[in-house]
C-alpha cells in the first residue's frame, strides 16, 4: 500500500553506504520506522533532504504486510538553518524529540503532535528569548495531549474557577494544590479537606504559566512573569509528574524507563 503524508525526521541513519533509515513522526501514521534505499545517493528522488529536525512530504509504501515501510520520495517542506549551528537551542530540540520519542503515540494523536514539535522547532529557529525550561514544558504539553495533565483552570473536586485572567477577564487570584500522584489540582477549599495542602502548591501565577502551556502555542509559553523560584517549582512538578504517570526519566543523555 502507499501512501503521502508530511514528516518529521526525528532522527537517521546510514546503512550499506547509501541507504538511510529514518525515524518519522508522521501526521496520519504516527511514529514509523522507514528505509530509503540509496537515500544517501538519490537527489532525484531524495533532493538533499533527509536531514533531522526536516519536514517533508513523503511517499511511502508500506509493501504487502505493512511492516517494512519504504521511503519512495520526499521533499522538502521546511528546515531549520540557524539551529543546526548547534548550542542551547539545539540540545532543547534535540531533548524534545527524545521525549517524543521515547513517549511514543497512539497513531489519531500525531496531527496534533506535530504541529506541536513543528511551532517549538520554527521558535527555537528564530530569535525571540525561550524560557530555558523549554523542554520540561514540552514534556506537560505532550502528556496533557494524550490526556495524562489535569486541567489547571478549575479545581478537579468542586470546578471553582482558579485564579484567571484567560480572555482578558481577571479572574479571584486563587491559588491551588498539584498532587502529582493522583494527577488532581484542587483548590484550597477542596485541598484543605483532604490534608494535601502542602503538595504542589501553585501560586495563581504558576496556574496561569501551566494553562499556558496546555492550551496556547510555545511562542507564548515564557510570557507569564514567575520568580525564580516559582520557576523552579513548575520544572520540579511536571518532572515528578512525568516520571510518576509516564514512568519516564532523563539520564546519561536519553529518557529511560523509571
Ligand atoms: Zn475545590
Amino acid at each position: 500500500m502507499e501512501w503521502t503524508d508530511t514528516a518529521l525526521v526525528l532522527s537517521l541513519g546510514r546503512f550499506r553506504e547509501i541507504d538511510v533509515w529514518l525515524r518519522l513522526l508522521t501526521r496520519r501514521h504516527g511514529i514509523l520506522h522507514a528505509f530509503a534505499f540509496g537515500g544517501s545517493r538519490s537527489r532525484k528522488r531524495f533532493p538533499g533532504c533527509l536531514d533531522m529536525l526536516n519536514l517533508l512530504r513523503v511517499r511511502v509504501d508500506t509493501g504487502r504486510t505493512g511492516q517494512f515501510p519504504t521511503l519512495c520520495e520526499a521533499s522538502l517542506l521546511w528546515g531549520p538553518h540557524s539551529l543546526r549551528t548547534g548550542g542551547g537551542r539545539l540540545g532543547m530540540a534535540m531533548n524534545c524529540l527524545r521525549f517524543l520519542e521515547a513517549l511514543g503515540l497512539p497513531q489519531d494523536d500525531a496531527g496534533e503532535t506535530l504541529t506541536l514539535t513543528q511551532e517549538l522547532l520554527t521558535l527555537l529557529e528564530g530569535n525571540a528569548p525561550v524560557p530555558e525550561t523549554l523542554p520540561i514544558l514540552f514534556r506537560l504539553r505532550l502528556a496533557s495531549v494524550q490526556g495524562y495533565v489535569p486541567a489547571f483552570d478549575r479545581c478537579t473536586a468542586c470546578g471553582e474557577p482558579l485564579g484567571f485572567s484567560r480572555n482578558g477577564h481577571a479572574g479571584v487570584e486563587t491559588s491551588a494544590f498539584w498532587s502529582i500522584a493522583e494527577g488532581a489540582v484542587r483548590c484550597p477549599r477542596c485541598a484543605a479537606v483532604r490534608g494535601q495542602r502542602s503538595q504542589g502548591q501553585l501560586t495563581p501565577a504558576m496556574i496561569r504559566a501551566l494553562d499556558t502551556v496546555q492550551n496556547a502555542t510555545p511562542e507564548t509559553w515564557g510570557h507569564e512573569a514567575l520568580t525564580a523560584h516559582e520557576r523552579q517549582d513548575c520544572a520540579r512538578y511536571i518532572d515528578e509528574f512525568v516520571q510518576y504517570h509516564l514512568g519516564l526519566v532523563w539520564d546519561r543523555g536519553r529518557f529511560g524507563k523509571v
